[in-house]
């Protein structure tokens, strides 16, 4: 959720950490902070607000040093503001720490330094924990990787902390752990980067370490050594990053989330890359192979996920039950943790999550996998918690998603999922060669077929004119479009602070109709499926009430147009593909609304990417 970066190495470390938290700012965020290590003294800036406030208030003191960290929080403990901004000193003031997390049993361990005399100048958990280290320290006489290790296996919680020190024996000492939050290191010449992701670090190596659970990375004296928990060595392992720069930079949009709304064709394309070939038959998920025949004879599968996620998990749930004929359970994960649930040896759970790191989805999923489930991912971020705690499963190759409301990264989902089914439609024996074809052939036509829809953006914008001062606005479809009904008012609302709901389309008699007057826009997704007839009636009934209707449908369609308001078309293809078609112009129309409100699109109020706390 936060971000952390930290250098150690022979270049400024100021400007160094100033851009990589500018880098993380995707994540969410509401103060920034940084420490360097200047003159002997650990000095920290800190501030409540966005780095560029925190850099623009430090315009004349020119901070200089070459090793440092920085850190832009997501208040957990304690009210966003100046003083609760990480990093955070300790009681002596000669140690310092940065945290993502949280630590539960903060309260017991703050009370008993309190009791030693110890006094505390924010109101977080975080200061806890470093002071916690510095007692430690003090109590046992032992380094600070030691205290730091005594201290970890005192903590609960969630946590990636780097600290530095004041003391001379310290001095070009960066210490960083984790449990249950990423970090990264990045290994350069003489030089190393930890990190919350690998984006801060790529522009100066590719060489990285993702450090697992409790494990304790150091660098002293130019080295760099990693410990776990019980301090047995750990060897870990270098990889090349092969994200580009460029490939998180706004390539020419105005903002991240337009950016990502126009990549679908290429990111649904290569999600499939590699996986699909209609011509020859073909269709492998290298990530699944070894659990394919379980999860066929598997009685039933389990998606736990969360927001955004949880929508392609609806519409998963339609096309597992469809192809596979196997009973599909969608849960939110947070939910699903913490009510006992039922899970038998074989049941297959399948936790969707974009960055991998979503904390109540990964929660689940340990819950599931100690149940004795099969337990499979489908991430986006390759490296991520879920994929490396899962037995299987299938990343999404979306790219990296930076706008918080999700957009590529659900169609990549669905489009994984999509395949996932037919694979295991296939391995049963039950899906008809004739379909199977028809299916690839359609899934490879996709990309441009969304390519299609996007032509109709200045449309939907002119569109979105009419609605942007609309308090209220209903979402309905049926079937699998009833998701993209869901799907559709959570993009609204996240972005543009519009009231919105998401129903099936045959329950708004039981309630939502008695909303519908002029001023309320009613968004249906009304393309040609089985149910087209009722969701014509549905449209009847709601400009019987004078409700404003948009409708997206399938291209070609004649009746609808004479019933809504605007009409938005998305091309044919088999019905059970449509939501990767009808949930475009919904991005869009979000998009356009929430900039016409002068809404920050990329980085909504209150929201975060990536939702590493519970
Ligand atoms: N729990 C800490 C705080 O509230 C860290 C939150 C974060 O992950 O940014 O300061």
């Amino acid at each position: 959720m936060c971000g952390i970066v930290a250098y150690v190495g022979h270049r400024e470390a100021y400007p160094l950490i100033i851009k990589g938290l500018k880098r993380l700012e995707y994540r969410g965020y509401d103060s920034a902070g940084v420490a360097l290590l200047i003159g002997g003294e650990l000095t920290i800036y800190k501030k409540k607000g966005k780095v560029a406030d925190l850099e623009a208030s430090l315009i004349d003191a020119h901070p200089t040093s070459t090793i440092g960290m920085g850190h832009t929080r997501w208040a957990t403990h304690g009210e966003p503001n100046d003083r609760n901004a990480h990093p955070h000193y300790s009681h002596s003031g000669r140690l310092a720490i940065i945290h993502n997390g949280i630590i539960e049993n903060y309260e017991a361990i703050k009370q008993k330094l309190q009791s030693k005399g110890y006094e505390f100048r924010s109101d977080t958990d975080s200061e806890v924990f470093v002071n916690f280290i510095e007692d430690i320290q003090k109590a046992t006489a032992s380094s600070l990787e030691e205290a730091v290790r005594l201290a970890m296996q005192e903590v609960v919680g969630a946590y990636a902390i780097v600290l530095m020190s004041a003391e001379p024996e310290d001095s070009g000492l960066l210490i960083a752990a984790r449990k249950g939050s990423p970090l990264v290191i990045g290994v350069g010449e003489d030089e190393y980067f930890f990190a919350s992701d690998a984006t801060p670090i790529i522009e100066y190596t590719k060489e990285v370490i993702y450090l697992d659970d409790h494990q304790i990375a150091v660098v002293r004296a130019g080295e760099l050594t990693v410990t776990n928990i019980d301090n047995v060595p750990q060897s870990p392992y270098i990889q090349t990053v092969e994200l580009e720069l460029e490939a998180i930079e706004k390539g020419g949009f105005e903002h991240f989330m337009l950016k990502e709304i126009f990549e679908q064709p290429r990111s649904v394309k290569d999600c499939m890359r590699g996986r699909v070939s209609a011509d020859e038959g073909y269709l492998v998920l290298g990530g699944l192979r070894d659990y394919l025949d379980s999860i066929a004879k598997s009685k039933r599968i389990v998606i736990v996920a969360c927001g955004t996620s949880w929508h392609a998990g609806l519409v998963a749930e339609y096309i597992f039950e469809e192809l596979a004929r196997i009973p599909v359970e969608v849960e939110y994960a947070s939910e699903f943790r913490y009510r006992n649930p039922i899970i038998k040896e074989g049941d297959v759970v399948i936790a969707i999550s974009q960055s991998g790191e979503t904390m109540d989805t990964l929660a689940a999923l340990e819950l599931a996998k100690s149940k004795g489930a099969i337990i499979l991912g489908v991430c986006n971020v390759v490296g991520s918690s879920i994929p490396r705690l899962t037995h299987a499963g299938a990343y999404t190759h979306a790219g990296p998603e930076i706008g918080v409301a999700s957009t590529k990264a659900f169609t990549a989902q669905v489009t994984v999922l999509t395949l996932m089914a037919i694979a295991v439609a296939r391995k049963k024996g039950i899906l008809h060669e004739d379909t199977f074809r028809r299916l690839l052939f359609e899934l490879e036509r996709i990309p441009d077929k969304i390519e299609k829809v996007l032509k109709s953006a200045e449309k939907i914008k002119e569109m979105a004119w009419q609605f942007h001062e609309a308090r209220n606005f209903l979402y309905l479809g049926r079937g699998s479009n009833f998701p993209v009904a869901l799907e559709g008012a959570l993009k609204l609302k996240e972005i543009s602070y519009i009231h919105a709901e998401g129903y099936p389309a045959a329950e708004m008699k039981h309630g939502p109709i008695a909303l519908i007057d002029q001023d309320m826009p009613v968004v249906f997704i009304a393309t040609r499926d089985n149910s087209y007839e009722k969701i014509v009636s549905n449209i009847q009934e709601v400009k019987a009430r004078k409700g404003k209707v948009i409708a997206v449908v399938t291209e070609g369609d004649k009746l609808i147009p004479t019933l809504a308001d605007h009409v938005l078309e998305v091309p044919i293809t088999h019905e059970i593909l449509t939501p990767l078609l009808s949930v475009v112009p919904l991005q869009l129309l979000s998009y356009y609304i929430a900039v016409m409100r002068g809404c920050n699109v990329d980085q909504p109020r209150n929201l975060a990417k990536s939702v590493t706390v519970e």
